[in-house]
């Protein structure tokens, strides 16, 4: 392999946003890795000086047929319905473990449930594994249900159209899927020499989180995933108006969502003459004041991570109380501000609590005896359900309402650390991928099936690597749901840049 230095800019910039947290040593590991990397970038300097772009990492070959390759699995993908429920899951897998088999690749098809499967696929790197080193590609194969009346194309029809590919899980999270799965391939097409076991996981049921989850592949297939580093959804590419990368925020931890029943019994009876302890009274007044109220602001390592690197790309009232959040004097007005300017910051920030289930009566003319509601709530990792419960439990100060919290609750996964190799590997790979452009960490307020993996000590990351501007991400899960055409090769380009990169010895 030939070494010659290119791209030394986006060098600089990959390193430039981790200015406060580096040591000297990883430093110097920070370049050190960057030259073994220059070939890549060299190939990236001959091919497309325009772009920037890294494309042809020379050690697994050209990603732009691959790219094109992984197009046509995406769309097929899109066209398998695994809308869940049912899900359905087992169709996508045996999908994936064909193309898998053609590569000479032996997929695993783990049964979950009666049509539902996850899929497993491992390169190996010795004959014997050593699982903490392990890098795993997940990406979920399951879709959140459509509203058809309201899709100008058919959201299974894997259509291609005005620059764009239309359907279910164009976004979430099949292209992810089909990148992981393109990773995968390269590595074997390429017969390279592994340094560690790479892991291709396609899950189910990630959208129900129930009995065919990633939870049931952990609890009963842990072997066949058992790694040290995984890399998932969770994270963005943000596309800003100019049609430019602006910044990665690269999930590396999650709130934790729980479900919180109130029920309120009461006599019940005839409507005509009503007593004090009607049940709809005390939960409509228990639910308007859990409803306004503001939990307190509790901001962990990444949030403030996220605020400080973020501060320079905002307009300038937003920067600047973005750098003033830590202060005893202007942090409380910074943080109101930053909570009213945007609902998912104020998320970030605090636990929040969203009534999303009222249940009441069944007669205009009788008091029903019951009346229950559902709360969602999200904690910042670190918080505990019985606190906040507590907190509103005397909030609402009502005898006649009772609280019950969910047993199926997430469980507070620790971060993922912002402080090792893969990380500024991935780091470094989105600067190169997107001409210098800053790595911010962030904590989703969704959850994803990395919380699991956190759990059983994984560093996990949550990325989809594809440019997507704000319209286009706020179809996920909504209607329409699509992927520019032009971010696709882009976000397999970034997987395998960075797959291989960190899994190959040179
Ligand atoms: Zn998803």
């Amino acid at each position: 392999m030939e070494f010659t230095v290119g791209n030394t800019h986006s060098q600089l910039g990959g390193v430039y946003v981790l200015r406060r947290h580096i040591s000297l040593s990883t430093l110097s590991l920070l370049f050190l890795s960057g030259f073994l990397s220059c070939n890549l970038n060299a190939q990236v300097a001959q091919k497309s000086p325009a772009l920037g772009i890294p494309q042809a990492p020379p050690l697994v070959g050209d990603t732009i047929a691959l790219a094109l390759e992984a197009q046509n699995w995406l769309v097929d993908l899109i066209k398998i319905n695994t809308t869940n429920p049912p899900g359905n899951e087992q169709a996508a897998a045996k999908y994936i473990a064909g193309i898998l088999a053609k590569e000479g690749i032996t997929a695993d098809i783990l049964d979950l449930a009666p049509g539902r499967s996850a899929v497993v696929a491992r390169l190996r790197s010795s004959a014997v594994a050593d699982p903490s080193k392990a890098l795993l590609l997940v990406a979920h194969m399951d879709v959140v249900g459509v509203d058809r009346s309201k899709w100008s194309v058919d959201p299974f029809g894997g259509v291609i159209k005005d620059g764009y590919i239309w359907g279910r899980g164009s976004l979430d999270d099949k292209s992810m899927l089909a990148a992981n799965l393109a990773s995968f391939i390269a590595l074997k097409r390429g017969n390279v020499h592994l340094n560690r076991d790479v892991i291709f996981l396609g899950t189910a049921d990630e959208e129900q989180f129930g009995d065919a989850s990633m939870k049931m592949v952990i609890a009963k297939y842990w072997d066949k995933i058992a790694s040290g580093f995984a890399i998932n959804e969770g994270g963005k590419v943000v596309l800003g108006k100019d049609g430019k990368v602006q910044y990665v925020a690269l999930q590396a931890a999650e709130k934790v969502s729980v479900n919180v029943t109130l029920t309120v019994t009461g006599k019940g009876g005839h409507a005509s003459t009503p007593t004090k302890d009607n049940p709809v009274v005390h939960l409509a007044a228990a639910v308007d004041k859990i409803g306004s109220y503001n939990t307190p602001v509790h901001l962990t390592s990444i949030v403030h991570r996220y605020f400080e690197a973020l501060a320079p790309l905002e307009d300038e009232e937003t920067s600047k109380w973005m750098k003033v959040i830590d202060t005893p004097d202007r942090g409380e007005h910074a943080i109101r501000y930053l909570a009213e300017a945007s609902p998912m910051w104020n998320s970030m920030m605090r636990d929040t609590i969203a009534p999303t289930i009222l249940q009441a009566g069944f007669r205009g003319n009788v008091i029903p005896s019951e009346a229950r509601a559902v709360l969602n709530i999200r904690l910042v990792p670190g918080d505990t359900i019985d606190v906040l419960v507590n907190d509103l439990k005397k909030l609402v100060n009502d005898p006649q309402v009772k609280f019950e919290i969910a047993p199926e609750g997430g469980l507070a996964a620790p971060n993922s650390s912002l402080e090792n190799d893969f990380f500024y590997l991935i780091t470094r790979a989105c600067a190169q991928e997107f001409g210098g452009v800053p790595v911010i960490p962030f904590m989703s307020t969704g959850a994803t099936d990395s919380a699991q993996l956190r759990l059983h000590s994984v560093q996990a990351y949550g990325l989809r690597p594809f440019p997507i501007n704000e319209a286009d991400d706020a179809r996920v899960h909504g209607d329409e749901e699509r992927l520019p055409l032009a971010s696709f090769p882009k976000g397999v380009d970034l997987m395998v840049h960075i797959v291989a990169e960190f899994s190959v010895t040179r």
